[in-house]
């Protein structure tokens, strides 16, 4: 059966078209989807009832089952979702002064294969669809009945590498009709894939992109990423500018700070050139402690050393906040604890 939550409002449009009905019923329906959030198809108490049981018997709702859920003394909430196939999942909830912010997921396992990541260690099951990804935002928003004002791909999985789903989720997130989120607010991370960054900078979606990019040098960088092995830095870089100048939007760096690897004065000097220049900003994250990882955080010194060089030099860089250390928010941890 087809999930109801996959398709975007123009797609929904065809679909009760194709049905013989109005394609209001169309915004109808999202409506109870995304601003009531009710969870079966009878509470659409405006429609027919008719156009009730058609519904019924030709799509789900897909609504989640909470498998675990992890709260951090801080506020983080972690969520393990069981999708309804076998597969878990798990989503973020961040609590930030400016409001909530969700780390979603947008595949099951990832293929990328970083080696600081603790999803490295399981294995790729299957693309997320549009409908799971919308869907972890609504469980969320249902289970502490609030509405969050920014989404974050950067869950388990490799955003780009689920293309046209997350772009989708995306058009569901983003529209007035539906979940109704600013795509100024909705930021995509990757680890890197070229192609697929020129691909959405013609998208015409205003989100901000994310690049995990955590080394200055080929060499370091690939044998922490893989994919730049593929997609060495200078490409990389080349498509983030195209990216800038295409959409106008600064682009975050993503810069995890690993002790004896990537943290002293020389890759700071390096950082400084190569993006001199652009429109960014420089995001430092102490990197959580991975069970059995190779990584450790560098020292507080360290970090902070690494930050004022790239500020003292035109690059605008913070030190991202530690949340939910407490309750292994590094991607993968949860799930891989639970299914042990
Ligand atoms: S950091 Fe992201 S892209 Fe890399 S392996 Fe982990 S989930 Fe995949």
């Amino acid at each position: 059966m087809k999930n109801i939550k996959d398709y975007n409002l123009d797609s929904l449009k065809e679909e009760f078209i194709n049905m013989g009905e109005k394609p209001f019923r169309a915004e109808q329906v999202f409506k109870w989807l995304y601003e009531e959030k009710v969870k079966e198809f009878d509470e659409m108490t405006n429609l027919s009832l008719a156009l009730r049981e058609k519904l019924k018997e030709n799509y789900t709702m897909c609504n989640f089952n909470i498998l675990k859920k992890q709260e951090s003394s801080d506020g983080t909430k972690k969520y393990l979702f069981d999708i309804l196939d076998g597969n878990a999942i798990e989503t973020v909830l961040m609590s930030y002064h400016h409001g909530y912010s969700l780390c979603v997921s947008s595949q099951v396992g990832c293929k990328m294969g970083c080696k600081f990541c603790a999803s490295t260690g399981i294995q790729f099951a299957r693309n997320l669809t549009s409908g799971e990804i919308v869907e972890q935002i609504l469980a969320v928003e249902q289970d502490n009945n609030i509405r969050i004002s920014n989404i974050v791909f950067m869950g388990i999985g490799e955003p780009l590498d689920n293309y046209d789903n997350v772009v989708n989720a995306i058009r569901i997130i983003n529209n007035q009709k539906g979940i109704n989120i600013g795509a100024r607010h909705i930021s995509i991370s990757t680890s890197g894939l070229v192609p697929k960054i020129y691909k959405l900078a013609e998208e015409n979606i205003q989100c901000t992109l994310s690049i995990s990019l955590h080394a200055t040098t080929n060499e370091k960088r690939s044998s922490m990423m893989p994919v730049n092995k593929l997609y060495p830095i200078e490409e990389l870089l080349k498509a983030c500018k195209d990216y800038i100048n295409k959409t106008n939007r600064r682009i975050s760096f993503e810069y995890a700070l690993v002790k004896d690897n990537n943290d002293n004065l020389e890759d700071a000097k390096r950082l400084v050139h190569l993006l001199k220049g652009m429109i960014c900003h420089v995001n430092l994250i102490p990197i959580n402690k991975i069970e059995n990882g190779a990584y450790t955080k560098s020292s507080n010194e360290n970090i902070m050393k690494f930050r004022d060089y790239l500020n003292d030099h035109g690059i605008v860089a913070t030190i991202r906040r530690e949340l939910g250390s407490d309750i292994d928010a590094a991607c993968g941890q949860l799930r891989r604890k639970n299914l042990r």
